[in-house]
C-alpha cells in the first residue's frame, strides 16, 4: 500500500492522475478511513513532492516548529518563534494567511512595514543559520501535492477527513526539516474542530503521523470558545505580541507560549522537563531576549524595526494612529464577573468590519479589529466599557445588536482556569 500511496501522490504531482481518479480516491479515504502506516506514508510522499529544506548536522538536532489550527487572537507564532530563538533553538516557520473568521500570521506580520515574507528555501536556512529564525509564506515548491489535492478537497467536501488534514498539516511541516514539533489543537466554538473529541482524535493522529516520521512531537488540546488575549486584528495583535515579549502580555497569551515552548526545548533537549523549558521561555519574553531576536528577524526580512524604540512609533508603524480609523466603545449594562466573550462572533464583526477576507486573495484592513477591555473571570460594573472596536466609517446597529449577545455576565466571583485541557505526547 505505502508504495501505491507513492506513486499516487507523484502522479498528483506529474498530472498522471486525473481530477476524477484523485477524487474518488479522495472521497475513498473521506468516507472510510486509512491505516496509521498509510497516513504516515502519505504524509511523508507529499513531504517529498517537492523541496525540503536541509540543515547542517550541528543544528538539526534544534530545528523546531509549531503550528496551530487557527483560532481568534491567535497570535502566539509572533511571539513564540523569537523566544524559541532566543533560548538556542531554530524556527524556521512557515505560515499561511487569514481565511474566514481565523487570522493568519502572515497577515499580521505584514503590519509591521516594509516586513517580507516572501522567501526562498535557501534564503530561509541562510537566516535561520545566522539569527535563529525566519517567518515566511509558503513557496511554489514546498509541497506542491497538497495545493492541488487540497484545491480538489475544498470543491468536493472532503476537507473534514482526519487523515487528510493531518497529511496536509503534517507533511508542509516536515518539510521545513524539523526535529521537534508542537501542535496547537484547537477546540470549542470558533476552532476548526468544534467538538473536544475530534479535536483529540485530530491531535493524537497528527502526533502519530510526525512521530512516525522521526520528528519529536506534542500536541496541546486548548479551547477557542473565547478570543486568545484582549487584541483581534492584525495590527492590534501585532501590538499585543510587542507587549508579550516585553513580558507585559495578557496571561492567557503567556501561558500558551510558555506551554508550548517549554515541550519544544524539553524535546529537543534544550530543558530537563517541560517546566524548566516553560521557565526559559518565560524569561527569554522578561529579560528583553526575545525582543532582541523579533527585531534582528524585522531587520532580516526587511521591515522597519525601529517601530519598537517606542509606544507612538509602534502605533504609527501599525497604522494605529490614523484620523480615519475611529474607535468604539461598548459598554455592560450591568455589573458583574464576566463568565463568557464569544470568540466566533467577535470574529465575524470584525471580519465584516474588513479585518479578515471571505476568499482568498481579497485584500484586508490592517488596522481594524478590536480590543476586550476584560477577559473571562474580572469585574465590571455597569456602564463600563468591554470591547473597543476599531473601524472606518460608522458601524451598523446590527453590530451593536450581536455584540451585545457576546459577553455574559455572572453575580458570583469564580476562577476562569487554563484554556488548556490537556498535553498530549
Ligand atoms: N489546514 C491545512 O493546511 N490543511 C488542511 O487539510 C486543513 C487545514
Amino acid at each position: 500500500m505505502s508504495e501505491d500511496i507513492r506513486d499516487l501522490v507523484e502522479g498528483v504531482v506529474d498530472g498522471s492522475i486525473s481530477d476524477e481518479d484523485l477524487i474518488s480516491w479522495l472521497r475513498q479515504v473521506h468516507s472510510g478511513s486509512i491505516s496509521e502506516a498509510d497516513t504516515i506514508a502519505l504524509t511523508e510522499a507529499m513531504r517529498d513532492s517537492g523541496d525540503t529544506l536541509s540543515w547542517d548536522s550541528a543544528i538539526s538536532e534544534l530545528v523546531s516548529d509549531k503550528h496551530s489550527t487557527g483560532g481568534v487572537g491567535d497570535k502566539v507564532s509572533l511571539v513564540l518563534a523569537p523566544a524559541l530563538a532566543a533560548c538556542g533553538l531554530k524556527v524556521p516557520m512557515i505560515s499561511g494567511r487569514g481565511l474566514g473568521h481565523t487570522g493568519g500570521t502572515l497577515d499580521k506580520l505584514e503590519s509591521i512595514p516594509g516586513f517580507s515574507v516572501e522567501m526562498n528555501s535557501e534564503q530561509i536556512q541562510a537566516q535561520v543559520l545566522d539569527i535563529g529564525l525566519a517567518m515566511v509564506g509558503q513557496t511554489e515548491r514546498l509541497v506542491p501535492a497538497d495545493r492541488r489535492m487540497y484545491a480538489l478537497r475544498d470543491v468536493t467536501g472532503t476537507i473534514d477527513s482526519i487523515p487528510l488534514i493531518t497529511s496536509s498539516i503534517v507533511s508542509k511541516k516536515a518539510a521545513e526539516g524539523l526535529s521537534a514539533l508542537v501542535l496547537d489543537v484547537k477546540f470549542g466554538r470558533a476552532a476548526f474542530m468544534v467538538e473536544q473529541a475530534k479535536a483529540r482524535e485530530l491531535a493524537q493522529s497528527m502526533v502519530s503521523a510526525s512521530q512516525g516520521m522521526g520528528i519529536s512531537t506534542t500536541a496541546v488540546l486548548s479551547s477557542m470558545d473565547v478570543p486568545l488575549g484582549c487584541a483581534i486584528g492584525n495590527s492590534l495583535e501585532v501590538l499585543e505580541s510587542v507587549e508579550a515579549l516585553c513580558g507585559n502580555g495578557p496571561s492567557d497569551l503567556e501561558e500558551l507560549i510558555c506551554i508550548q515552548g517549554g515541550l519544544l526545548l524539553h524535546s529537543t533537549g534544550l530543558a530537563e522537563d517541560r517546566d524548566s523549558g516553560a521557565l526559559k521561555i518565560h524569561d527569554s519574553l522578561h529579560d528583553g531576549s526575545a525582543l532582541e531576536c523579533f527585531r534582528m528577524m524585522i531587520d532580516a526580512q526587511g521591515g522597519d524595526s525601529s517601530i519598537l524604540d517606542s509606544d507612538s512609533s509602534l502605533m504609527k508603524g501599525l497604522g494605529l494612529i490614523d484620523p480615519e480609523l475611529n474607535a468604539t466603545s461598548l459598554c455592560v449594562a450591568e455589573s458583574g464577573w464576566v463568565m463568557d466573550i464569544d470568540a466566533l462572533s467577535i470574529a465575524l464583526v470584525c471580519q465584516g468590519l474588513g479585518a479578515g477576507r471571505t476568499e482568498l486573495g481579497e485584500s484586508i484592513d490592517r488596522a481594524v479589529g478590536a480590543i476586550l477591555e476584560v477577559q473571562v473571570g474580572d469585574r465590571i460594573e455597569s456602564g463600563e466599557p468591554w470591547i473597543t472596536l476599531y473601524h472606518r466609517g460608522e458601524i451598523g446597529s446590527s453590530v451593536v445588536e450581536s455584540l451585545i449577545e457576546s459577553i455574559e455576565l455572572i453575580d458570583e466571583e469564580f476562577d476562569s482556569g487554563s484554556r488548556i485541557l490537556e498535553v498530549i505526547e
